[in-house]
């Protein structure tokens, strides 16, 4: 069975091609700026030889045309005919109280989706494209939707909601739903698998850091509490998002700096976090070389950055009781052992400790960290959010459920 997995941006289109029953992903690739100027389809086929094509990609729709057009050619492709694709899944960011698992396509679901626009106006669009798109060009292959916070919707009421007038939630719908659901439920059954344990029986917090950062408290197998909140906005400080602050604080500024809610909205998600700190780069590698050359901004950057991470982990044990499993992944949390020991310096007391030989040569590969015989298993997991998408596409599809 092939399935195409999309995860469509606002300016790029994501996507991997997967025979899953062989276990081989047949091609992947990137379409980036879409209805930009230097639009181009980057593909890599499975040998690893890589094909770079270069357009007019004026919008979702002619972007997932290359895409198609590029699995199905002759010269670069891995399909004869469009027919040999069964299933499209795709990543789509939020589903709402409404979605608690991925779901078949339907034109009622597509309704609901345009619904939870209001709810993510920078990420469902671009997602809702990309099924419009399959729908317009090969309109008989059914279309699954992964949602990013689904796996968050067994957390209890008291973890969800604000404490803000109740009516606010019935009108609105403000609560915490969380993200990156994908890749926390991935790396905490990964590492169970990897563990021989049943999920069932432990206590797991994934911290998922990437540009992107999130933590996850996961209770017996399903999630009971998560970082990100109503917006990805909220919890761990990021590349560019701020992460927990004072709401007052977030008003001061307002009208101190006298802008509007749209300038509020980018000075936190685009300016704040790692490169508000540090004024230099919210990306993590360029922040180690700076605090080596002694920026002590950097080095302020790395200890916030931690520090925020490790009075997760602490809230997160509490919340659940204990903790058996700790779990890294995402560009940083798979990457930089630097940071693993930055978070888990002083949380022995808690059973977790971390053999610094092995963490240090632990670099995007699954690993366990932690000393022999600790409480805590310290992991690095690293995720694959399209290969989850997939697997629930086909098990929808073909009711292997
Ligand atoms: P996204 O959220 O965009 O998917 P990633 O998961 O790719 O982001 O993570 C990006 C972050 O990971 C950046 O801060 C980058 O510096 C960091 N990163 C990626 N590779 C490495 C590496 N080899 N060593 C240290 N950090 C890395």
């Amino acid at each position: 069975m092939k399935i195409l997995v999309i995860n469509c941006g606002s300016s790029s289109i994501k996507y991997q091609f997967y025979s899953l029953d062989e276990s081989r992903i047949l091609a992947k690739g990137i379409v980036e700026k879409i209805g930009m100027k230097g639009s181009f389809l980057k593909h890599e086929k499975e040998s690893g030889q890589k094909v770079l094509f270069e357009g007019e990609i004026l919008d979702h729709k002619i972007g997932i045309e290359y895409i198609l057009g590029i699995l199905s050619s002759a010269k670069h492709g891995c399909i004869a005919s469009l027919d040999e694709i069964n299933a499209v899944g795709h990543r789509v960011v939020h589903g709402g109280e409404e979605f608690s698992e991925s779901v078949l396509i339907t034109e009622e679901v597509i309704q609901t989706l345009e619904k939870f626009i209001e709810l993510a106006p920078l990420h469902n669009p671009p997602n809702l494209k990309g099924i419009y798109a399959i729908k317009a060009l090969i309109p008989d292959i059914p279309q699954v939707a992964v949602f990013d916070t689904a796996f968050h919707h067994t957390m209890p009421q008291h973890a969800f909601m604000y404490a803000i007038p109740y009516a606010l939630y019935k009108k609105y719908g403000i609560r915490r739903y969380g993200f990156h659901g994908t890749s926390h439920r991935y790396v905490s059954n990964r590492a169970c698998e990897i563990l021989g344990v049943d999920p069932k029986t432990v206590k797991v917090i994934t911290c998922h850091l990437g540009n992107g950062a999130s933590a996850c408290a996961v209770k017996y197998g399903e999630s009971v509490d998560t970082s990100m909140g109503f917006t990805p906005l909220e919890g761990l400080i990021m590349g560019t998002r701020s992460g927990d602050i004072d709401m007052g604080a977030v008003s001061y500024i307002m009208d101190k700096e006298k802008i509007g809610t749209k300038s509020a909205s980018v000075l936190f998600n685009k300016h704040s976090g790692l490169l508000g700190i540090t004024g230099i780069s919210s990306d993590s590698r360029e922040i180690y070389a700076g605090a080596e050359k002694g920026d002590e901004r950097c080095k302020l950057a790395i200890k916030m950055f931690d520090y925020r991470i490790k009075k997760y982990i602490g809230a997160y044990a509490a919340a659940m009781g204990g903790v058996d499993v700790l779990v890294f992944t995402g560009g940083i949390g798979e990457n930089s052992a630097t940071t693993r020991v930055g978070i888990c310096e002083e949380l022995g007391f808690l059973g977790i400790e971390i053999d610094k030989q092995i963490n240090k040569e632990s670099r995007g590969a699954e690993q366990i960290i932690s000393k022999e015989g600790a409480k805590v298993k310290v992991m690095v997991v690293p995720t694959n959010e399209e290969l989850m998408i997939a697997i629930d596409t086909q098990n929808i599809v073909y009711d292997k459920n």
